[in-house]
């Protein structure tokens, strides 16, 4: 488990700084976005340092799939899993990731346009 102690989703899963978790396991934490985009606003991240999608390799796997299982868990105790929700992932400046550890945003309670902006 690799952890980079200038990293703000690091220092979330060590309980430096708090957040609101609402779904925690040895791989895994999801926990409410501090400034949400809509009525539910998750975040999911591994434990484990890895900067966005882009450096995930196929040894990752059984943890992309354990995030995933996660998030659809989360959808359905949060109450968006019947009406439908959106997962996203940002890769980099361009593509809006602000903050360099790996995260699915998991937004529900409100329509979602497409494409997303
Ligand atoms: P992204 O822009 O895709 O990298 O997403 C980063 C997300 O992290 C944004 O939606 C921020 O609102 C969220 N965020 C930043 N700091 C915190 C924090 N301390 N606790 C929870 N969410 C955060």
């Amino acid at each position: 488990m690799t952890a980079d102690p200038e990293c703000l989703f690091c220092r979330i899963a060590a309980g430096e700084i708090p957040a609101t978790l609402v779904h925690e396991d040895e791989q895994v934490l999801a926990f409410r976005d501090i400034a949400p985009r809509a009525p539910t606003h998750i975040l999911l991240i591994p434990r484990d340092h890895i900067r966005s999608a882009a450096e995930l390799t196929d040894a990752h796997a059984p943890l992309v799939g354990h995030l995933f299982a996660v998030a659809a868990q989360v959808a359905r105790d949060q109450g968006v899993a019947e009406a439908g929700y959106r997962l996203v992932t940002n890769i980099g400046s361009g593509g809006g990731q602000t903050v360099d550890h790996l995260h699915v945003h998991l937004l529900g309670g409100r329509p979602m346009t497409w494409p997303p902006g």
